[in-house]
């Protein structure tokens, strides 16, 4: 089926994972508005279905599966005439998906999705879009920020060079390739100059940034570039794998005023038996001093987000009593806890001792519980202290109240501030001083006293990124994230 602007159609669209998935699912979306699509919430209305999948763990695949199918109802039996299905899982499992699910017109692997356009008009043949991926997308894409219009993801390198041994990433993303700091820095300038606040830098080794760019650059620098933009509020940096920290990283993250103090580093585990399985490179004694030198630099409002897998393979009772003492040790601000999901094509996939699921299911709910008491600790030192708040919007628990988050609650993963007093002076992408009154085991509560910044003056095409960006399509893409 071709299409031109003369003739546009109507899209719905679909987005599953991660943040680093969404910006592709943001870039696709900038293609197609480009060429004159229009976008509807119903699948009923659509004459076309993108679905952007998820295939790094179990739970993901099933629910990339699932939605395909319920799409696939739309295409057989409903007004699409197309269905596109990209992104990860699709890298992962394009024959057998081609095999299973004959209702999909279209294909496309995670270097490809740019050609979206090309595919869909029928200038580029289904099937040509599994390749090894080698696309990296730049500051003149059309994007659509699908985020709160003040909040955005910036992917500032794609693929991994890691080797965990759990992990299909590398495999699904190619080897890194980090975008150069030149043109971060455009797209930076220009989501400000359109009203964004807070930037989340992702890439799936935030901290191996650079590493491939002839010549090589590194995260610090990239970071001294984006604290030297005025404009910029709130940076914050996301997946940062323990490597050794530079003395200049060190000190940017705990000098520039626009980079807030929260570090999220998946540390996966602390026993060293594990970690050498896990095939992470350094043991926990190089963990342990890199925190400490993260927690002697940035002494001041430090939130600390990290990510730990249990029941993964050879993990006996006394490697997971030490993730528990550390842990407890540790004091974490925010913990993500996995169940080890055991992955086809994975070295983690073979060893021998995996962990039966009810053990895992057990050491989960042990660590769960740990977490949440300490958890509950941590958020009752807010209690009546001041703190400056970006408000995100009305809340979504009811209309009554706003909502927003402090430096150290990052968007999606991290918990809220209800705001119940005071709203009438804030509104959305506004930065005020708060008031905590209230503390609960994830969430806080509190009362506005002032703006501190108010939202910049956003121009009417506010959600579109990219410089060239064109004009804004009538309804927002529908998402559906799993966390
Ligand atoms: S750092 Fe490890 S876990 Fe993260 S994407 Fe790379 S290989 Fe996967």
């Amino acid at each position: 089926m071709a299409y031109s602007p003369k003739s546009p159609k109507n899209i719905h669209f679909v987005t599953l994972g991660c943040p680093k998935n969404r910006v592709d699912s943001e870039l696709m979306l900038g293609r197609l508005a480009e060429s004159g699509m229009a976008f509807t919430m119903e699948p009923t209305d659509a004459d076309i279905i993108v679905v952007n999948t998820c295939g790094f763990i179990e739970d993901a695949k099933r629910e990339s599966v699932e939605v395909i199918l319920e799409m696939a109802q739309h295409r057989t039996n409903g007004r699409a005439q197309q269905l596109v299905v990209a992104g990860c899982l699709v890298q992962r499992y394009a024959k057998e998906l081609e095999e299973e699910i004959p209702e999909v017109d279209t294909f496309l692997g995670t270097g490809a999705y740019e050609t979206i356009n090309d595919v869909l008009s029928g200038i580029r043949e289904p099937g040509q879009g599994i390749s090894t991926p080698t696309f990296l997308h730049s500051s003149t894409a059309p994007r659509i920020n699908t985020f709160l219009p003040h909040s955005t993801y910036v992917k500032v390198a794609e693929g991994c060079d890691q080797k965990c041994s759990f992990c299909i990433i590398p495999t699904l993303r190619g080897l890194q390739r980090s975008r150069p700091i030149t043109d971060i820095v455009r797209e930076a300038e220009a989501l400000a100059a359109r009203g964004v606040v807070e930037f989340n830098l992702v890439a799936q080794d935030l901290t191996g940034y650079g590493y491939d760019q002839n010549p090589r650059t590194n995260l610090a620098n990239l970071l001294e570039a984006l604290a030297a933009i005025d404009s910029l509020r709130w940076v914050r940096v996301h997946y940062l794998y323990p490597r050794p920290f530079s003395k200049a990283l060190l000190r940017v993250l705990s000098e520039a005023n626009n980079i807030v103090p929260y570090i999220d580093m998946p540390l996966q585990h602390i026993a060293d038996p594990v970690l050498k399985r896990m095939n992470r490179g350094r043991p926990r004694r190089f963990v342990e001093k890199l925190l400490k030198d993260i927690r002697s630099t940035m002494p001041n409002n430090l939130t600390l987000r990290t990510s730990f897998i249990v029941g993964f393979p050879g993990e006996t009772d006394q490697d997971f009593q030490e993730l528990c003492t550390f842990v407890q040790e540790q004091q974490f601000d925010r913990v993500g806890i996995f169940k080890f999901s055991r992955e086809e094509n994975t070295p983690s996939y073979d060893l021998p001792d995996q962990v039966p699921e009810e053990v895992a299911e057990e050491r989960h709910n042990i660590l769960a519980n740990l977490l949440r008491e300490s958890s509950r600790d941590k958020q009752a030192e807010f209690l009546g202290r001041r703190l400056e708040v970006l408000v995100d919007g009305v809340s979504s628990e009811t209309e009554l109240l706003l909502e927003g988050r402090h430096s150290g609650q990052a968007p999606e993963v991290d918990g809220t501030i209800y705001l119940n007093d005071g709203q009438e002076l804030a509104s959305a992408g506004d930065i005020v001083e708060v008031e905590i009154t209230e503390t609960h085991d994830y969430d806080l509560v509190g009362c506005i006293h002032r703006v501190i910044h108010p939202a910049p003056s956003r121009p009417a095409h506010a959600r579109m990124d990219a410089p060239n960006a064109p004009a804004l399509p009538t309804n927002q893409p529908r998402l559906r994230i799993i966390d």
